[in-house]
């Protein structure tokens, strides 16, 4: 965003206006604490605000303040949808494309008259917004969040709802602060938020420690299906339907599970493959290490994208087929695989 695009925007919302925040579908960590922490900030400044996710979120993101406000456009439709067009702007957070939101909420947001202003750190933003912040060198859109309050010359406005939400989003995208993306920068806003009251070690107790003994279960099996091909610093997880059915699967559940591909010595890349419930899809969770672009990969093979070192996409083959269109291309990038790899 420009200066000039700051201070229009500055104008805009000077006087209380009708809002509407969407994040993407399955919303994780980063996507409902900004969503929260620009609601909160946002309600401060007199604004109506109505948060509209395209559907449900996992339980425990569900303790961050006014959660039980977010709209799900799923099955709150009727709702959402008069929400959506009440609306003088619509914040797109989180995501680069509306087709993240899922078709049906795609096309409804398509027709929507008003304008987007986009908020967003994945690669190649499409041109929907009358204003974009993109910035793909942030580790969460969650510390976009409290730029943009810092653009708005606001920051002593930060309450403690701002601040746990924001917190919540930039530790889960982070990965509890770990990933490359994490800078000095990051960690003094972390420093300022808990400052502003986010309760740091509550906020980790209810995202990390809340865990479901069918949750751990079902990490059982997805350790058991592990597999890794050495020659090729790549290793992979599948689960099937009939196993998160044995475990009473809840949406969520499966967060995170790829990192513990990724966390065997050597590898580069990794992948989770999921038979989706709900869609009748294969949904797949892709991460690197180093210079291999799961971008790139998800993009080119799996109708997917993401970042440069975590990524997603999806298939409609069966589970099968997807795992051997997933091996049967590692050849192709043997080079890049095995020069990818640091310690
Ligand atoms: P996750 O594996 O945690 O679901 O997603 C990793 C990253 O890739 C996230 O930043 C997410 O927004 C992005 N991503 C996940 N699935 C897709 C997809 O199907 N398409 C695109 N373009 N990005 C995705
Ligand atoms: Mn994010």
């Amino acid at each position: 965003m420009t200066i000039n695009e700051i201070k229009e925007l500055k104008q805009l919302l000077s006087s209380p206006k009708n809002l509407v925040i969407v994040p993407h579908r399955n919303p994780d960590g980063d996507a409902i604490g900004s969503s929260l922490g620009l609601l909160h900030f946002l309600e401060q400044e007199k604004h109506k605000v109505t948060v509209v996710a395209p559907n449900d979120y996992p339980d425990f993101l569900k303790w961050m303040p006014q959660s039980e406000s977010i709209l799900k456009y799923d099955i709150q439709n009727r709702q959402s949808k008069k929400a959506i067009d009440n609306a003088d702007f619509i914040f797109l957070l989180d995501f680069n494309a509306l087709h993240r939101t899922g078709s049906d909420m795609q096309s409804y947001l398509e027709k929507y008259q008003g304008d987007f202003i986009m908020i967003d750190h994945h690669q190649q933003p499409d041109a929907i917004a009358r204003f974009t912040y993109s910035d793909t060198s942030i580790c969460s859109t969650c510390q976009m969040i409290y730029h943009f309050i810092e653009k708005m010359d606001l920051i002593s406005t930060i309450s403690k709802e701002i601040a746990s939400c924001l917190y919540a989003g930039i530790m889960t995208d982070t990965g509890s602060f770990r990933f490359a993306s994490t800078t000095s920068t990051t960690h003094r806003i972390i420093a300022d938020l808990i400052d502003k009251g986010a309760e740091n070690a509550k906020i980790h107790n209810n995202i990390y420690d809340t865990n479901s003994i069918g949750r751990l279960h079902l990490l059982g099996v997805a350790l058991n299906n592990l597999v890794v091909i050495p020659e090729f610093n790549a290793a992979y997880i599948s689960m099937t339907r009939k196993e998160l059915d044995a475990h009473n699967f809840q949406k969520g559940d499966t967060e995170g599970v790829v990192n513990y591909a990724l966390s065997v010595e050597g590898i580069v890349l990794a992948a989770i493959f999921i038979e989706d419930p709900d869609q009748g899809i294969i949904k797949i969770s892709f991460r690197s290490k180093g210079a291999f672009s799961v971008n790139k990969f998800a993009r080119n093979h799996f109708d997917g994208g993401g970042h440069d070192n975590a990524s997603g996409g999806r298939t409609e083959l069966t589970i099968q087929q997807t795992v051997e269109k997933f091996v049967d291309l590692l050849p192709q990038y043997k080079d890049d695989l095995l020069g990818s790899y640091e310690n």
